[in-house]
């Protein structure tokens, strides 16, 4: 029986391990189905982790001393996927996709939530080296300058407007001529002079070359007129896949309280509705979406678990 499954090997799950282990506990395994590190190791470049300040490193490069130090006081990895989670009398069960479970005590959950792709030609090529999905992230590489956003919804207008306050000029490229964002939030943009929108419109192409991206062909779906943007930025928000799965029972139920966005609903502890299941990360509610914030999420987590198996002994 482990004392605390962690699920999801992100900076969430890594840091939640680091202070498991080091918080005393001597049976704590992170399941994590591919190289634990996370979304962050999509990017090029971190530039808003305090502490780090190295240009010349990726995201790869960042979280490849988060796994040492882990490992290094006691985490266990095990290279697998979970399906599910159970909580039978006072202890959980963890399906595993390959057929064979594990018991546990207590489970921090840190799958994260993936932004979605549009597919546009030159979004994979140029992803995390121009195409981004997260203004707070990359909008100071553009000061000054101007970027292109793609979307329709709150979040593609709020973060136009976090960008506007950075960068010269922002261009939102809605597909259609009426916006799915609430009228407030749209109409804030609106108003801001900085703030364009260009509707009836698609990104045809991102273009570029070995150095990143360099501009964007933008493309009138009711004329099939394609504008080139030099801009140096293309931020995309066409809407979030929360990885929340794990979580659901064999009704397709969720096993604990969920906000409307498939987000997991916790408190400032990272308790969810279910005694002894944690979450952490930018799966649970109200996720700043950032690295500090995932990794101070995991350490909470992590001190949780030890507090409510000291309650337990
Ligand atoms: P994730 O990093 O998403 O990790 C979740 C992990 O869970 C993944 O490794 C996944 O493989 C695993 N997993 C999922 N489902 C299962 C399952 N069923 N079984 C086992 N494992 C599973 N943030 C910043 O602060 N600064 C930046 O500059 C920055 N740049 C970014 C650039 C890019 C290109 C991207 C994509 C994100 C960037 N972010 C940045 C955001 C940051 O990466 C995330 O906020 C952070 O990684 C969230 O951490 P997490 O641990 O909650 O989840
Ligand atoms: P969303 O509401 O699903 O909006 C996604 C937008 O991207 C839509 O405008 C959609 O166009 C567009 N889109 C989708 N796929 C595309 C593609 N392949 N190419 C071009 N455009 C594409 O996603 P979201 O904005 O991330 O919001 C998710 C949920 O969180 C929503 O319910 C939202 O209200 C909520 N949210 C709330 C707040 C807040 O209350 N402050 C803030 C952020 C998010 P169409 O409109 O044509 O479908």
């Amino acid at each position: 029986m482990l004392d605390c499954a962690i699920i999801g090997g992100g900076p969430a799950g890594l840091t939640a391990g680091l202070y498991a282990t080091r918080g005393g506990l001597k049976n704590v395994s992170l399941f994590e189905m591919g190289v634990p590190g996370g979304q962050i190791t999509k990017s090029s470049e971190i530039e808003n982790y305090p502490g780090f300040f190295d240009s010349s490193k990726t995201g790869l490069d960042f979280m490849e001393t988060w796994q040492k130090q882990c490992f290094h006081f006691g985490l266990k990895h095990e290279i697998k996927k979970v399906n599910s989670i159970e909580k039978m009398g006072e202890h959980f069960t963890i399906a595993l996709e390959s057929g064979d479970s594990v018991e546990a005590k207590t489970v921090i959950v840190s799958t994260g939530a993936v932004p979605r792709r549009a597919n546009f030609k030159g979004e994979d090529e140029f992803y995390g080296r121009g195409v981004s999905t997260c203004a707070t992230c990359d909008g100071f590489f553009y000061k000054d300058k101007p970027v292109t956003v793609l979307g329709g919804g709150d979040t593609a207008l709020e973060e136009a407007f976090f960008l506007s306050n950075i960068c010269s000029e922002v261009y939102v490229v809605h597909r259609r001529d009426t916006f799915r964002a609430a009228p407030p939030t749209l109409d804030r943009a609106v108003r801001k002079e900085n703030i364009h929108l260009i509707t009836d419109s698609v990104i045809e192409e991102a273009v570029g070359d070995a150095m990143g991206l360099s501009g964007v062909d933008i493309r009138n779906t009711k004329t099939d007129k394609i504008t080139h943007m030099d801009n140096t930025g293309l931020f995309v928000f066409v809407g979030q896949d929360v990885k929340n799965d794990v979580l659901k029972d064999g009704n397709g139920d969720f096993i604990c309280q969920m906000s409307d966005f498939g987000q997991v609903v916790v408190d400032l502890k990272m308790h969810t509705s279910v005694e002894g299941l944690f979450v952490a990360g930018d799966l649970r509610i109200d996720a700043p979406k950032q690295v500090v914030s995932a990794a101070g999420d995991g350490a909470i987590a992590a001190l949780q678990v030890i507090s409510h198996l000291q309650e337990q002994a």
